[in-house]
């Protein structure tokens, strides 16, 4: 284990007052549209996506309206999101198994959604805390940098590692709130190209950070 339960408690506190309120920023009315939005977030920024989905949910809203039109369509109601043809197809894909698995209604449990079609454990954790109120950590590449920055986890960890390591060291019932913060906490401060090293409440006890600014100076 990298850290100690004191010194994530120690973290966890900061990130509530950095953060207090930090949700997911993927807009969707339904458990089906969050699900299509995280597929599309894929390498995107999520005000991308937003930006996107935003006349696309007006346009399908049910798993048969994406393959009721042909492949082109869909490509060309996507195509300002990088990788659109790939993804795509994921979304067809995903709508068909869960036309002929769920009678078309996005499953409840995380079991039943990383068997979906283009479902990972990121997109199956984020639909499961985010739309049915069970307690997940999704690892992406903010919560990974971040967690591997403040020695939370080992840099030579997986992103199943440090999803491991989260659940062991934070308590279950903070899971999705800590995500949410983990999240907010990479794109907006400890940002992957310049973080806020010099005015982080974190340097303390942060190694890279103190690293970063022996350099600086
Ligand atoms: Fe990130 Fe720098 Fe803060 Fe460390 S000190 S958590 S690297 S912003």
């Amino acid at each position: 284990m990298a850290i100690t339960i004191k010194r994530m408690r120690y973290i966890l506190n900061i990130l509530e007052e950095m953060f207090p309120n930090a949700q997911c920023e993927l807009t969707h009315s339904n458990a089906f549209e969050l699900t299509i939005a995280v597929l599309l977030s894929a390498q995107c920024t999520d005000k991308k996506v937003n930006e996107v989905t935003k006349d696309l949910f007006k346009k399908y809203k049910s798993p048969w309206d994406y393959l009721n039109v042909p492949l082109e369509e869909l490509e060309n109601d996507i195509r300002r999101i990088g990788l659109y043809r790939n993804k795509a197809k994921n979304i067809r894909k995903l709508c068909e198994s869960l036309i002929d698995s769920y009678d078309g209604e996005v499953p409840r449990t995380y079991a039943q959604l990383v068997e979906l079609a283009g479902v990972g454990r990121k997109t199956a954790n984020v639909v499961v805390s985010n739309a049915f109120g069970v307690p997940a950590i999704a690892v992406d590449t903010h919560v990974e940098r971040v967690s591997k920055r403040l020695g939370i986890a080992r840099w030579k960890d997986s992103v199943l590692e440090v999803e491991r390591t989260l659940q062991h060291l934070i308590p279950e019932d903070e899971w999705t709130i800590t995500h949410h913060r983990l999240i907010f906490f990479g794109r907006y401060h400890c940002i992957a190209r310049n973080p806020k090293c010099p005015e982080c409440s974190l340097l303390d006890i942060c190694r890279e950070g103190q690293k970063r600014m022996k350099v600086v100076i």
